[in-house]
């Protein structure tokens, strides 16, 4: 069975996305720890970080540093946290997380948002792609 990430990279489930390229999609986390907090995801379904193909690996890493750039243009934060988990979803994401406190890196604080502040954060972070 597709991942839902799968699902949301086909656009059979909706997302605010980032941006994609051949290989990798980014899009915001519906769950937010901070504003601006952004999945990026290889188009290839595969469970764990370490089990990717090497190329696929650095390119996640250069396409989240992209990706993450533009977050820390955008959005107010002292920088962009990057992480890995994947505990919820088997399908590899990177986290990137706008960083004021160690808070915002620990999951454990989530930040409420509305339809229309995700579409606006979205619409800032691609400006600055
Ligand atoms: P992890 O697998 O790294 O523990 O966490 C999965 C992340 O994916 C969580 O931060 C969660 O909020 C996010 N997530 C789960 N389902 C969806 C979804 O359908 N859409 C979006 N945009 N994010 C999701």
């Amino acid at each position: 069975m597709p991942s839902i990430f799968t699902k949301i990279i086909a656009g059979e489930i909706p997302c605010y996305k980032i941006a994609e390229d051949d290989n990798f999609f980014a899009f915001l986390d519906i769950n937010p720890n901070a504003k601006g907090h952004t999945l990026c995801v290889p188009k290839k379904e595969v469970d764990k970080l370490l089990d990717l193909d090497e190329p696929t690996f650095m390119g996640l890493m250069a396409f989240s540093r992209k990706v993450g750039k533009a977050i820390e243009a955008a959005i107010p934060c002292d920088r962009v946290g990057l992480t890995v988990i994947g505990l919820e979803v088997p399908h590899v994401h990177v986290h990137l997380i706008p960083l004021k406190s160690m808070e915002n890196a620990t999951f454990q604080y989530k930040e409420r948002m509305t339809p229309a502040m995700f579409e606006e954060t979205a619409q800032k972070i691609r400006q600055k792609l």
